[in-house]
């Protein structure tokens, strides 16, 4: 169990923010759920296919821009056939305003013929099936899974937790992973851990919720936080902020470890032959003597 939470394992907790992650998880979720009333996935859909859709165009966008794009592209284009129908120019200057559009326009021409071709038109509704289609991946899937099926979540082996950059940097903030804000692949498994299964689907929405509301990538509102007292990152607390600590650092404190360990044997070695050295040299002057 990931918890790099400072005092866990230690003998008494002085405060909240000490306690390992797997105790203070529940407890941030029950704060967040009564701050957060029930947030929902910020994208607009009304379909699992608009649902695929819209999260594969959110890549490097934000909600608002791709809803506003969905508007009308959900109008024009209604089933998987209807985004082939079009010349890839015509498509590609739908997608153009949501940005990577050559990208996005493969994928979603991709992901259509995919669905015709294997899936009767339909969106699938495993992690296993939804990661064939071009353009997602596990948080895309995820994403649809947790909002179009979530019957099939319950009794899916491969369902998950979907991780984003939101959810990443609070995760790693509140100490409840190990692991940089960047893997998400990582951090999902420490969240499914850490949680369980019928909070999945909510785990991500609150996240982002409190991501976007109070802890912002650059000035986390540690103030008015209603995690702030489990939060080993508390800026109110006066502690170093963990989404700070930069992954490479800890890489440089082990390279900095090792290579003093080397200098330590090679100064013992270099004392060992300088040792012997000076005997070979006392019993050579002793015999010539
Ligand atoms: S206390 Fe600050 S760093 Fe911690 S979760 Fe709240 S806003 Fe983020």
């Amino acid at each position: 169990m990931p918890d790099s939470s400072p005092g866990a394992g230690s003998a008494g907790p002085q405060n909240l923010r000490d306690l390992p992650g797997a105790e203070r998880a529940p407890l941030i979720l029950e704060a967040l759920k009564s701050a957060y009333e029930d947030p929902k996935i910020a994208l607009d859909f009304t379909t699992p296919l608009e649902c695929v859709i819209a999260t594969v165009l959110s890549a490097q966008s934000t909600d608002a821009k791709i809803n506003e794009v969905t508007k009308t592209l959900f109008v024009k284009y209604r089933r998987p056939e209807d985004y082939l129908a079009v010349p890839e120019t015509e498509l590609q200057d739908d997608l153009r305003p949501t940005g990577f559009f050559n990208q996005k326009t493969k994928s979603v021409r991709g992901l259509s013929q995919k669905l015709i071709d294997d899936y009767d038109g339909q969106v699938p509704s495993t992690i296993a099936e939804l990661i064939t289609l071009p353009g997602v991946a596990r948080k895309t899937a995820n994403i649809v899974q947790a909002n179009c099926f979530p019957e099939t979540l319950k009794a899916d082996p491969d369902a998950g937790v979907a991780v984003d950059t939101h959810v990443g940097r609070v995760a790693v903030r509140l100490g409840l992973t190990r692991h940089g804000s960047k893997e998400a692949d990582k951090i999902e498994r420490d969240l499914m851990a850490l949680y369980p299964k019928e909070e999945w689907p909510r785990v991500p929405n609150l996240y982002i919720m409190h991501g976007r509301m109070t802890c912002d990538a650059k000035r986390p509102r540690c103030e008015d936080c209603v995690v702030e007292p489990l939060c080993p990152s508390s800026q109110e607390a006066g502690l170093v902020d963990l989404f700070r600590v930069p992954p490479k650092r800890k890489t440089a404190r082990k390279k900095t470890a090792k290579k003093a360990t080397r200098k330590k044997s090679t100064s013992k070695k270099t004392a060992a032959r300088k040792k012997t050295t000076a005997k070979r040299t006392g019993r050579r002057r002793t015999g010539s003597e």
